[in-house]
């Protein structure tokens, strides 16, 4: 480093430092019970199905305190709202936020916080006053849950692949409304925002979201610095015996296709746990039998595999031996779903261990088990995540928790880590 280069960096940790110091608890902490009021549950959960008239509400509340905070809030052809505090230099933005839409008996923490965390760091931008190069954009996708629209995380994979967009407006939701339609409902509403015509190029991406896991409780650290996001397979697998009496067909003479479901799942789940370690998530969760019924050997059993690792080739490897598994005639294979593993960048791992230090946070460098709009994001630009702790794990639940002061340290570090990134070249 030349010893300009060494000031201009002792500045940046400068502004990072005041950035995080800014943050103020009550005004976080008061945000997130706000944005919790649209669509509250009696047991003080929330319910707030993407482009729902709840969700235009509370888009209408990030928009109004958007406004008020000078920025400008743009939308795209998937309803994804970018709330802007512009920079000092015409240069792509450093961007961060999640989604705000929630499951049917969901928290009031998860994606709301990241969305509700960027605000507080432009608040806290601004009381330091500070004025950054790069423009910051906190993000609010679209429909990340995927309960009313299938799939999920409809605005960032549109956002990063705009051609998804014409199969996505076609899908419905349970009561036949199209995601056109709920589209247009949006415009509707909001008629005065500018919408942009293309994808622009970012800086950076970061989502700090809560963990839905119990690994930082576990370890008793309160920043998790998200390396990646595990790949996962999904298939259906079919057993064929044949229907008859439970009373008067002997044992030998049985074809139980409950009784050869059980053995492959066995088998599955033998070599899942053998191939992955510990690292492997196996989970048989939808069972279908025909004829389903008390007295009746079972002609026809259909259970479902989700398997998950952060190894591309562990992945690949389980797909090998479950084809290998079901390679006899009574046995049949459906693959459902794939996605590889996502890593995460690098230098922005590091850009997060910086900011964790400054605050003198310890951490724990883990992957996520559950999918997230980062996933799509990294093929658009660097991309990482940021987890703080989930009480006992909970989470798409109305009793998910995140302490405080978890959340306060949690929106410091990402408000020194976006002070920095939004200073750079
Ligand atoms: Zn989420």
């Amino acid at each position: 480093m030349t010893q300009q280069e060494q000031k201009d960096h002792g500045a940046l940790r400068v502004t990072a430092t005041q950035a995080a110091a800014h943050v103020d608890p009550a005004r976080l902490l008061h945000a997130i019970a706000a944005l919790a009021r649209f669509g509250a549950r009696d047991d003080g959960g929330v319910d707030r199905p993407a482009l729902s008239g709840r969700d235009l509400d509370a888009r209408r509340y990030l928009i109004e305190r958007a406004h008020a905070l000078g920025c400008t809030v743009t939308t795209d052809h998937c309803a994804n709202l970018f709330i802007r505090c512009a920079g000092t230099e015409d240069l792509p933005p450093v961007m961060t936020g999640s989604h705000a839409d929630t499951q049917p008996s969901g928290g009031k923490l998860d994606g709301c916080y990241g969305v509700l965390a960027g605000l507080e760091c432009i608040e806290a931008l601004n009381d330091a006053g500070i004025r950054t190069r790069r423009p910051l954009d906190v993000v609010v996708w679209t429909n990340e849950e995927g309960t009313r629209f299938q799939p999920g995380a409809m605005g960032s994979s549109a956002f990063v692949e705009p051609a998804l967009i014409d199969r996505y407006r076609a899908v419905s939701d349970a009561s036949g409304v199209t995601l056109a339609d709920a589209l247009s409902a949006h415009s509707d509403a909001f008629p005065s925002l500018a919408t942009r015509n293309e994808t622009q190029a970012a800086h950076a991406f970061i989502e700090l979201h809560i963990e839905q896991g119990p690994q930082l409780e576990i370890a008793g650290r309160p920043l998790g610095i998200v390396s990646g996001i595990q790949g996962v397979r999904w298939y259906a697998v079919t057993c064929t015996g044949v229907a008859a009496h439970a009373g008067t067909t002997p044992m030998p003479a049985r074809r139980d296709a409950m009784t050869l479901a059980i053995d492959v799942r066995a088998d599955i789940d033998a070599f899942a746990k053998a191939l992955g370690q510990h690292d492997t998530r196996v989970t048989f969760g939808r069972w279908s039998v025909v004829p389903n019924s008390i007295n009746t050997i079972a002609s026809s059993v259909t259970f479902t595999v989700d398997f998950r690792h952060p190894d591309e080739a562990v992945l690949a490897a389980f797909d090998q031996q479950i084809a290998q598994c079901a390679a006899r005639p009574d046995v049949m294979l459906e693959a459902l779903f794939s996605h590889e593993p996502v890593g995460f960048d690098a230098a922005l791992l590091t850009r997060l261990g910086e900011a964790a230090d400054a605050l003198e946070a310890p951490t724990l460098t883990l992957t996520s088990g559950a999918f997230h709009d980062a996933m799509y994001l990294a093929q658009h630009c660097p991309t990482a995540m940021l987890f703080v702790p989930s009480r006992d794990g909970i989470s798409h639940n109305p009793l998910e928790h995140t302490d405080d002061d978890h959340l306060v340290l949690g929106t410091r570090a990402l408000a020194h880590c976006l002070a920095t990134l939004c200073n750079e070249p």
